[in-house]
């Protein structure tokens, strides 16, 4: 059995059972399509890290790039970085020099 992906560009992931050069039971990922077809062997053992850091991706993703300091001594209350943080007194941001 062959788990296909396809993204919007069409663009192919396969994902199959297989085993590893030591004949351990493995899953086998590769990409359609390139050069070189590198697989990617996952040992059963790690499939769970392996969709936790795709489930971690995805919210990064979501919650989009990471909010910059405005610095320049700004007033931390204005600075999307330090929103819901607490910096010491006098509130300042702590970012450099925009
Ligand atoms: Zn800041």
């Amino acid at each position: 059995m062959t788990y296909a992906f396809t993204d919007t560009d069409g663009h192919h992931l396969d994902i199959q059972a297989d085993t590893d050069l030591d004949g351990q039971p493995v899953i086998t990922a590769w990409t359609r399509g390139t050069f070189a077809r590198v697989p990617v062997r996952i040992p059963l053992d790690r499939i769970e890290e392996l969709v936790a850091g795709i489930r971690e991706a995805g919210r990064q993703a979501a919650r989009g790039p990471n909010p910059q300091h405005v610095g320049g001594r700004a007033n931390a209350e204005n600075c999307p970085a330090c929103w819901g943080t607490n910096p010491p007194y006098p509130f300042l941001c702590p970012g450099g020099t925009p």
